[in-house]
């Protein structure tokens, strides 16, 4: 199996967040990257480094005021008095607000939804390079690989077409998803991350043409929140094309396993040229983010059972954070997928 990843992704290294009023350690920090390489090479797979994508795969679900912003914003934040070293909003638009702000502060609010993805002077080649990463898997699976895989940081599924948020900058599963559709007329996502893909979900939320499909920790009392309920369907067109499937925090194995059962059921039915696995590792019961209790064989069986549902695959890494298991975690998943005995890998 092709996987790629780019060096230049550990130049994003955030190192501010803020919790419950306490500024705390950045979770999605550039380690995650060396123990996800790790868990690659317990496979013996290697990475290519990947060519850059054209910036209209980024724009085919990105608009440009966010892309500019992205890629311009650090330098203006740095003419700000007293700036710091990361680019942080401390304002956000509420409520009927249409007018595109002027200033890199009011922009930071628009473009970001919380505080959690700084962005620093190296942020922009990391999630481009991310984003490439992601095309590039998408551009071998297109090619006729049966799988791929991108080592995405930053991770992607938490960005709307213009908010990022959620240790988030570019969607990387969306851009994936939507560079299959240049081959196929169907592509499905299906999302394991603890999180709910609520950047995922809002892109696709009106279309039939991408299936969006999540299992997360309920959001009335976790992140993102505001959305991942189960009566959100879609919209217009897109009725009954987006499926949550939102389960009690701390559910254990066989509870994950039924609901990615249940989403594997759905994308069958859908019939989809290609999927994008939203590869989060966070449910993982030994994870910082403490959202579900899934162990290293759940992984390898959510692995196997996806493998058979047979489809060309793009497997895109999400979320999963630094704890000495992200590693094996990886590697029971990608072990399940290709049919390899993990604990004997
Ligand atoms: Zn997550």
């Amino acid at each position: 199996m092709k996987c790629f990843y780019a060096p230049e992704t550990e130049g994003h290294d955030p190192q501010f967040r803020l919790t419950h009023g306490t500024v705390v350690h950045n979770a999605e920090r550039a380690e995650r990257a060396m123990l996800l390489l790790e868990g690659l090479g317990r496979l013996d797979l290697g990475t290519e480094s990947p060519p850059e994508a054209p910036r209209a795969a980024l724009e085919a679900v990105h608009t440009p005021e966010f892309l500019r912003f992205l890629e311009t914003g650090w330098d203006a934040w740095q003419k700000l008095p007293n700036a710091g070293p990361e680019v942080v909003p401390n304002v956000f638009p509420r409520g009927p607000v249409t007018t595109y702000p002027e200033t890199i502060v009011a922009r930071a609010g628009w473009h970001m939804s919380d505080t959690s993805a700084p962005i620093g002077p190296k942020s922009w080649l990391a999630t481009r390079r991310a984003a490439d990463c992601a095309v590039a898997a998408a551009e071998a699976v297109m090619a006729g690989e049966r799988a791929a895989y991108a080592l995405c940081r930053p991770p992607g599924h938490h960005t709307t077409a213009d908010v990022a948020g959620g240790h988030c900058l570019m969607n990387v599963t969306a851009i994936a998803a939507q560079h299959l559709r240049q081959a196929h007329s169907h592509v499905a996502v299906l999302d394991i991350d603890v999180h709910h893909g609520n950047g995922t979900q809002a892109i696709f939320y009106d279309r039939a043409d991408v299936l969006m499909v999540s299992v997360h920790a309920e959001t009335h009392d976790y992140y993102p929140f505001y959305t991942g309920y189960a009566h959100e369907t879609g919209s217009g067109a897109g009725q009954g094309f987006n499926l949550n499937l939102p389960l009690p925090r701390s559910t254990t194995t066989p509870g994950w396993l039924d609901a990615v059962d249940r989403g594997i059921e759905r994308i069958k039915a859908y019939a989809p040229g290609a999927l994008v696995v939203s590869l989060g590792l966070d449910a993982h019961e030994n994870d910082p983010l403490d959202g579900m209790k899934v162990s290293f064989d759940g992984f390898a069986e959510a692995g196997r059972r996806i493998a058979e549902a047979g489809l060309p695959t793009v497997i895109v890494q999400e979320g999963g954070y630094l704890s000495p298991d992200l590693s094996t975690s990886l590697t029971s998943f990608l072990g399940g997928f290709l049919g390899k005995d993990p604990r004997a890998a």
